[in-house]
Parts: structure tokens; C-alpha cells; sequence
């Protein structure tokens, strides 16, 4: 029996790319999800095809830049699940774009989304993992959260961040047997270039996301992570395209 069978598992941004992909691998392995994002018919389409394939799903329209919102997901994975084993912090956005721009607005969507969204799940699932005395949180950053590109640096910048809460978090809750991963794809073939408006940018991003790879790479690392057994903490993993030079 696969190590994710009957595991409660929250996943945002779960209605497009590596969420939604994350969450077809996970539900065929036997996981209870628990889907989250803002584009409910998306939610909806794909809770359907899990249970139409015989899997587990629950959704909730959740905003990750509210507190209030990600504590009532939790609040949900509880009352319809009893625990949460879980939780993959995968909602993104990555409006790319040069300092000078401006793009203030931009910046700001970033460190809500990318930053604050990620702590709000971290808060609102600790407690009961705590209890518990076990849990996963998988984190979502990026290869750039290693590397920082001239037009990518408040979105690096973010998911640097993630890096680091990732580590405080690891360093934190090792004593209370929670595990801690953080998951730095390269280019994957998704919605996430549509967010960038910068067209000095555009071409170059297009370019380098010709090479992309399927989301569902990036499902099958979260699902190992996932399946190892509990003593044993996948705490990081790059996974690029072959071709992918930077
Ligand atoms: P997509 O654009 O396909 O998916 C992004 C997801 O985030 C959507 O489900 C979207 O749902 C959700 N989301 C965005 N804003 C919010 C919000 N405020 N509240 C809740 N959900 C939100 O891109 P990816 O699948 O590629 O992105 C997933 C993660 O992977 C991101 O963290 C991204 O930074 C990271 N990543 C992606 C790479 C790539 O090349 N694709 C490379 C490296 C990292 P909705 O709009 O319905 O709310």
C-alpha cells in the first residue's frame, strides 16, 4: 500500500498547473484532498474527475492572502477528513517585470501570494500537526529561489523567502516529527507566464519556456516526497528541464 493512501491532503492553488496536477497523482494514490484557489469552476471540474475516477476530494474558494480564508481551509480538511497529514503551499504568481517599471502593484500581489500565503497555511495547519505529533508541509518555491535574474527580482526575492521559512520551519518542528520540503521547479508549462505584462520581457520568458515540462513532473516529485516513510524528510528538490541551462 502506497504511503499516501487515506492521507489528509490541502493543496492551493489547486485549479491550474502544479496544483491541479499535484492533486490528479495524489488522488490516484489514495489521498483525501482537500483543494483550494479562487476560480471555483475549476475547483468543481476537478473535484469531479477524482471522484468519477473513485478518489477523494473536498474543495473550498480560497483566497491564500487571507489569514481568515486559510484558517477556514484547515478548519474544512478537519471536519470533513478528522486530521491533516498535509499540506502542499503551491498558489503562485509571477508577474515578472524591471525594478524601474514600478509595477507596485505587482510587487505587492507577490509578497502576498508567494510569502504571506505560505505562512498563513503554515500557521493555520501547525497547531493541529503539533497535536498530532506529525505532518508535511511542502513548500513551493522555484530555481528562483536560487537564482536571481535581472526582471525576476521581486518574484526571487519571494521565493527566496520561501527557502528561508522553509529551513526556520524544519528547524522548528523537527522535535515534533513534521516534516518539511521545499519543491524548486524550473520551467513548467502553465498558466504562471500569463500574469507578466512586461514586454521587454515577454519575448525572452517565452523563449526560455519552449524547453517547459509537464506539471505532472512536478506532481511525481511532490508525490515521493509524500511516500517516503515518516523518519525520512525530502527537505529539497530542483527539478528543471533537462535543457534548461540557468
Ligand atoms: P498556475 O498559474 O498554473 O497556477 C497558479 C495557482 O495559484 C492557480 O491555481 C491559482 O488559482 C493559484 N493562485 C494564485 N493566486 C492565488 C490566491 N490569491 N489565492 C489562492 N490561489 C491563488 O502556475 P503554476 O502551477 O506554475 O504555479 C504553481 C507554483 O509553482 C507557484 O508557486 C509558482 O511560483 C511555482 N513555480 C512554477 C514554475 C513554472 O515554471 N510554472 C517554476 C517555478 C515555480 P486561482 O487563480 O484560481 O486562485
Amino acid at each position: 500500500m502506497s504511503n499516501i493512501q487515506e492521507k489528509v491532503v490541502i493543496i492551493t492553488g489547486a485549479s491550474s498547473g502544479i496544483g491541479e496536477a499535484t492533486a490528479r497523482e495524489l488522488a490516484s494514490k489514495g489521498a483525501k484532498l482537500v483543494l483550494a484557489a479562487r476560480r471555483e469552476d475549476r475547483l468543481n471540474k476537478l473535484q469531479e474527475a477524482i471522484q468519477t475516477n473513485g478518489g477523494q476530494a473536498v474543495y473550498k474558494v480560497t483566497d491564500v492572502t487571507s489569514h481568515e480564508q486559510m484558517e477556514e481551509l484547515a478548519e474544512l480538511a478537519l471536519k470533513e477528513f478528522g486530521k491533516i497529514d498535509v499540506l502542499v503551499n503551491n498558489a503562485g504568481v509571477m508577474p515578472h517585470s524591471f525594478l524601474y517599471k514600478k509595477k507596485v502593484d505587482d510587487w505587492n500581489k507577490m509578497i502576498d501570494v508567494n510569502i504571506k500565503g505560505v505562512l498563513y497555511g503554515i500557521g493555520a495547519v501547525l497547531p493541529t500537526m503539533r497535536e498530532q505529533k506529525s505532518g508535511h508541509i511542502i513548500n513551493v518555491s522555484s530555481v528562483a529561489g536560487h537564482v536571481v535574474g535581472a526582471g525576476s527580482t521581486v518574484y526571487a526575492g519571494t521565493k527566496h523567502a520561501v527557502r528561508a521559512i522553509s529551513e526556520g520551519l524544519r528547524k522548528e518542528e523537527a522535535g515534533n516529527n513534521i516534516r518539511s520540503t521545499i519543491i524548486s521547479p524550473g520551467a513548467v508549462a502553465t498558466e504562471l507566464t500569463n500574469s507578466i505584462t512586461d514586454m521587454d520581457l515577454k519575448p525572452g520568458i517565452d523563449k526560455i519556456y519552449e524547453g517547459a515540462i509537464d506539471a505532472s513532473s512536478i506532481a511525481r516529485t511532490i508525490a515521493f516526497a509524500i511516500e517516503q516513510p515518516a523518519d525520512v524528510a525530502i527537505n529539497e528538490m530542483i527539478i528543471r528541464p533537462t535543457s534548461q541551462e540557468r
